[in-house]
């Protein structure tokens, strides 16, 4: 047990780690600790005895649970530090519906729709149920309907379908049923369900968790709350006490838009009564320049619990404050500062962070850095998962575990084409429509098949007959399903038909080199569990939502990330880009009255650095495809002046530099990396 000793910690921080009874609040501020002591007292716990099983630690990303992962194996011996569950949200949901879900009326093997195959579903039903001088956009009936699953509507009241968008819910609802699917929502939804509704479920899961712990409880919805309730209070009349344990930040809730309530900690006491409650206010992470400029601007937000934070760490250098003519100068002139700096700081890529609010903002900083070879590694974005023949795959993969997702069915029931046309499709989910059965159960339907041609229903057969048989494959005992799938691939002449239909030579190698990485991971999973190919599926869809890392995001360098997805991290140097009015704060907070929100967002960004912050804002900035003048952030007034610097991109890049200056090691350097940069 080398690396673990209480003696790390301070007084408060290792009075939260030795309260392992009843609940616990900790309320802080940024980098006081939270995160730290959640892992140290998953230690603690272990080495007082607790069997690593019975442990819970739910992260808000996949992100946050590999880290918190990774520094528990460092702590205790890493074979008991694999037996407790770190997982986040929707991964725990994910395996108490593999285990229930058909008490609600699912099979087990029910597909986990992402953005793109809700959209479809939605599309879909929005042509067949609008009347003809009806519209409703897709986008605004996925967002309703995420809104009101968040809020906990269970059912549609039979009222709501009088408009159009109750009746599209609940149709919604019902095709999901029918496809075995669910969607991101459903997971949290379902869960709570099958837990409240049986009594033996939420037992036995109550059982296996005997200590609960739970991070950035400020971005936790209403039914993350019920969840965390239900499987931590015990059942009534047995007198014991809930052992769950809450860390959070009221100052960090930035998922308002997304149905999280930061009264769920402000009020934790109403949910857990009597809990321990822990103060922390060192903070460890940052300067006093950082810290300072963090709290002054905070204390704007009204409603809040004031807090007293400071750092040993010494004052540090100013924050900077850089105006940038317009976005293009703003990556060029950031890009050519981090090659600077890595030299001249000796400071390797990775203590480098780039934070911005939109996932478009980071198009031209990854231009300026590829040109300097700096290397860098997105995160946030998920663009991986959006190519088509990684679509194509994984649509293939999730017809084998269930037949009756019809989205991934008719994804390639003709790709590549084997003489089964669009008229027939259509033909085949009207008729599926009408009968409320899966598209794959009317390929076999003689009625329907009635209605082709000999020659259809022959590629139909065919189609029907190579599923089977690799879900056959795939059932067998101690099958290799990675094999399975690279067979069926080969088969069905997908990848040649990929290759035939790609533009150039170069594309048909990244489209290939892309599945082949897919079968890779798939190999790797493999390894590592014993879930098979439905385990893997689960696992691609819990990665490829929300604010994940990117398919090569594993390799080092310089990070690209949104303020959002920077949640709970911490860089050596941070540059904070696009401070500017109607990016942040964004235009559409004003209208929704959530300016606090975007606030507490930067709050967020500010609190990432350690050691150097520089914020960014631009007079011109290409939005909608042109540039549009803008007028620095309001938040920037709101700074403190003794902790920041303003600076002119302009004229420090056009600087001239002096003789003497180019002879220093700095001067030579920023020459040398301005004429790379051509
Ligand atoms: P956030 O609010 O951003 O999630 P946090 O409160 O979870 O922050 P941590 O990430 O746990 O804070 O800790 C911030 C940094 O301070 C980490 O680098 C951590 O290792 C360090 N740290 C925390 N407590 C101590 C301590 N007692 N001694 C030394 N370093 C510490
Ligand atoms: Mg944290």
């Amino acid at each position: 047990m080398s690396g673990f000793s209480l003696f790390d910690l301070n007084p408060e921080q290792e009075q939260a780690v030795r309260t392992t009874e009843g609940p616990l609040l900790i309320l802080a501020g940024a980098g006081t600790g939270k995160t730290r002591v959640i892992t140290m007292r998953v230690a603690f716990l272990i080495s007082q005895g607790v069997d690593p099983s019975h442990i819970l630690a739910v992260t808000f990303t996949n992100k946050a649970a590999d880290e918190m992962r990774e520094r528990l194996a460092k702590m205790i011996e890493p074979s008991q530090a694999k037996k407790v569950t770190m997982s986040t949200f929707h991964a725990l949901c994910v395996r108490i519906l593999r285990q229930d879900i058909e008490k609600l009326g699912w099979k087990k093997n029910f597909s986990i729709y992402d953005e793109g195959d809700q959209m479809g579903l939605i599309k879909k039903i929005i042509t067949r149920t609008a009347a003809k001088d009806e519209k409703l956009d897709p986008n605004v009936a996925k967002n309703l309907i995420s809104k009101a699953k968040n809020n906990g509507w269970r059912e549609v009241s039979p009222g709501d379908e009088k408009t159009l968008a109750g009746a599209v819910f609940a149709r919604y609802q019902a095709e999901l049923k029918t496809l075995n699917a669910v969607d991101f929502d459903d997971l949290l939804l379902l869960a709570v369900k099958v837990l409240s509704e049986h009594a033996d479920v939420r037992d036995r899961w109550h059982r296996r968790f005997r200590y609960l712990m739970v991070d950035e409880f400020q971005d936790t919805n209403r039914l993350q709350l019920e969840l965390v309730s239900m499987l931590a209070k015990p059942a009534e009349g047995t007198g014991g006490r809930p052992n769950v344990a809450v860390v959070g930040d009221d100052d960090q809730s930035i998922y308002g838009w997304r149905g999280a309530e930061v009264s769920n900690i402000l009020e934790f006491e109403a949910h857990f009564p009597d809990p321990v409650v822990v103060k922390l206010e060192q903070n460890y992470r940052s300067t006093n320049a950082i810290l300072n400029t963090a709290n002054f601007l905070i204390k704007n937000n009204p409603r809040r619990r004031p807090k007293k934070l400071w750092s040993s760490a010494g004052d540090g250098d100013k924050v900077r404050i850089v105006g940038m003519s317009d976005d293009r100068q703003e990556a060029e002139f950031i890009a050519n500062e981090i090659a600077q700096r890595s030299v001249t700081e000796s400071a390797p890529h990775e203590e480098f962070a780039i934070l911005f609010r939109m996932n478009a903002q980071s198009r031209l900083l990854e231009t300026n850095l590829r040109q300097l070879n700096i290397p860098y590694r997105i995160i946030g974005g998920k663009s991986f998962f959006d190519r088509r023949e990684v679509k194509d795959l994984l649509a293939y993969a999730n017809c084998l575990v269930n037949t009756d997702d019809d989205v991934s069915l008719l994804r390639i029931i003709n790709t590549p084409a084997r003489g089964i046309s669009s008229n027939t499709v259509e033909k085949a989910t009207d008729f599926s429509a009408k009968q409320k059965c899966s598209v794959f159960d009317v390929l076999t339907n003689e009625a329907f098949r009635g209605t082709l041609t000999k020659r259809t229903v022959e590629s139909l057969d065919r189609f029907v007959e190579m599923l089977d048989r690799f879900e056959t494959k795939l059932n067998t005992p101690l099958s290799d399903h990675a094999a399975v799938l690279r067979e069926m691939m080969k088969e069905t002449g997908y990848l040649d038909e990929l290759k035939r239909t790609c533009k150039t030579p170069q594309e048909a190698l990244s489209r290939e080199t892309n599945l082949m990485d897919l079968l890779k991971s798939f190999e790797d999973y493999q390894g590592r569990s014993s879930e098979g190919l439905r385990g893997f599926l689960d696992e691609m869809s819990l990665r490829q939502e929300r604010e994940e890392d990117d398919d090569d995001a594993r390799g080092t360098g310089v990070t690209l990330i949104t303020l959002h997805a920077a949640k709970g991290l911490e860089y050596p140097h941070v540059y904070l880009i696009g401070l500017e009015e109607g990016l942040l704060p964004h235009d559409r907070s004003k209208l929704e009255g959530t300016v606090d929100e975007e606030r507490r967002l930067l709050y967020v960004g500010i609190t990432r650095a350690r050691r150097t912050l520089a914020l960014s804002w631009c007079r011109h900035r290409i939005r909608y495809g042109s540039p549009m003048p803008c007028t620095p952030s309001s938040f920037i007034k709101e700074l403190p002046p003794e902790w920041i610097i303003h600076r002119d991109a302009t004229q420090i890049l056009q600087a001239p530099v002096s003789e003497a200056a180019a002879k220093s090691k700095f001067g030579a350097l920023r020459a040398a990396v301005e004429r790379a940069a051509g």
